[in-house]
């Protein structure tokens, strides 16, 4: 199992959880980009302008053997947090682009070498609409204002019925005031945690809903798929009302322990998944690179690879980027890495499949 390096920010105000498209951006007090922690390949760090006291942040996890470089973040501590609707301005103005690092090839993590093994759509249709495809699982949204995203969001009005995405038993109902989940406390507002009765390839399942309006189920309970367990809202730190969804693997109080909800799902009848991956010549991830891809429907879509930061790749696809509701036929993509054009065309998609894509450079 390929586990990223991980930015443990306890301050992460900037971990907005939103639907992006339904949501005014946020107030100048919320300083939007410092935990995103966004490494660029090779950009060198920024010095904060910030007056603030720079945090020095590393990742938990011990870089492979051929790194030699240990990566260094440097960031700057925000306010405390607090929901960008009540938030006051600070008395530090923030900075105006993110801190960057110089990040070695050898301190990214590589993917499994070979795909393989069966897809694992455990978690059905929770019956609120569509993922909003302007931050999804492990992108930092429009403009890079918000720290890697967790999750996915449905964009629905306050008070949407959720669902049940599988049978299993009510691990947790209730808020995060006291008992954490995220990165902070009161992070996921109302929030519902299930233990999927199926557990996969040894490993126990739970799925997390975020930001409700209303919980509608106890600990400990067992539901079935389909069941109400509660209602859309945007309690805890949201900006406007939808519903988070993640998928989450053997700790279920664990934020650094999902996985791209979008392959957890059903996919959509008579759509694929795509499962994409994005790596250099030699094989490692490439951070938040922004892929444009058409396919049989001559709709534009676009998928930024993980941030390097507190998300995992599949067990199964070792991607960083995915998308669920494909049309099945052909997809072309194509994306600028680095001042290289990297395309692939006559993509076959099936639906009712994860399809895996790859794209590597040639060049660097
Ligand atoms: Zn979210």
């Amino acid at each position: 199992m390929t586990t990223w390096p991980r930015f443990r920010l306890g301050w992460t105000l900037a971990a907005l959880c939103l639907a992006l498209a339904a949501c005014q951006p946020p107030p100048a007090s919320v300083e939007p980009v410092a935990s995103q922690v966004a490494l660029r390949l090779t950009q060198t760090a920024a010095v904060p302008t910030s007056t603030a006291p720079p945090v020095t942040v590393t990742p938990s996890t011990t870089p492979s053997a051929t790194d030699t470089a240990t990566p260094t973040v440097t960031v700057t501590p925000s306010v405390t947090p607090t929901p960008p609707d009540t938030a006051t301005p600070s008395a530090t103005p923030s900075p105006t682009r993110a801190p960057r690092a110089t990040v070695s090839l050898g301190s990214l993590p590589q993917p499994p070498a070979t795909f393989g093994g069966a897809s694992h759509f455990l978690f059905a249709d929770p019956g609120i609409g569509f993922i909003a495809s302007t931050y999804r699982y492990g992108s930092v949204g429009v403009g890079q204002a918000f720290a890697p995203h967790h999750g996915v969001d449905f964009s629905a009005p306050a008070g949407t019925p959720i669902h049940a995405v599988a049978a299993g038993t009510i691990y947790y109902a209730g808020n995060d005031l006291e008992k954490q989940f995220g990165p902070q406390t009161n992070f996921y507002g109302n929030l519902v945690v299930i233990q999927l009765a199926q557990a996969w390839n040894g490993h126990t399942i739970y799925a997390l809903y975020g930001h409700m309006s209303r919980v509608d189920v106890q600990t400990g309970q067992s539901v079935n798929v389909g069941d109400v367990v509660g209602a859309v809202g945007a309690t805890g730190v949201a900006l406007g009302p939808h519903a988070h969804l993640e998928a989450r693997e053997d700790k279920p109080e664990s934020y650094w322990d999902t996985r791209n909800t979008e392959l957890w799902l059903e996919p959509l009848a008579g759509t694929g998944t795509i499962a994409l991956r994005v790596t250099n010549k030699a094989g490692f991830y490439l951070p938040g690179v922004h892929v444009d891809f058409t396919c049989a429907d001559g709709a534009p879509r676009y998928l930024d690879t993980y941030w390097y930061s507190g998300v995992n790749p599949d067990d199964v696809y070792g991607e960083n980027a995915a998308m669920m509701g494909v049309p099945p036929g052909f997809c072309s993509f194509k994306a600028n890495i680095n001042g290289e054009q990297v395309e692939q065309h006559s993509v076959a998609i099936k639906a009712g499949e994860v399809n895996f894509v790859w794209l590597k450079t040639a060049n660097q």
